[in-house]
């Protein structure tokens, strides 16, 4: 019984600490994704980043459903999280942040 309530304790925690809200606002276009930490969790950067592996060909910028692919940049903020562009980039030029 103890250890089922230290177990507990543990996955609780875990999940605090885990937990962040993710905003969308979808009235906006494009949308705007905003996340707020909950508890004194921390904020842990993730999505896609492009790297200096990047050939410019562009075909992340027209697959974007966002279009917030600009100069090879990114816009984190109204970026989705979708993955297209990561799996479509012919040289694996862009990361894929935090876990
Ligand atoms: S698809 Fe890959 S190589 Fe092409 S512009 Fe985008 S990041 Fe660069
Ligand atoms: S993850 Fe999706 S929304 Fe974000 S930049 Fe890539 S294609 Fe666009």
């Amino acid at each position: 019984m103890f250890i089922l309530m230290i177990a507990d304790m543990y996955l609780k925690l875990f999940v605090l600490i885990m937990v962040k809200l993710n905003f969308f606002d979808l009235g906006k276009e494009p949308i705007v994704r905003e996340v707020f930490p909950l508890g004194n969790s921390e904020v842990i950067k993730n999505g896609y980043e492009i790297t200096d592996k990047c050939i410019k060909c562009k075909k992340c910028e027209k697959i974007c459903p966002q279009k917030c692919i600009n100069d090879f940049k990114i816009n984190q903020t109204h970026c989705l999280h979708c993955g297209l562009c990561y799996e479509k980039c012919p040289v694996n030029a862009i990361r894929k942040l935090g876990n």
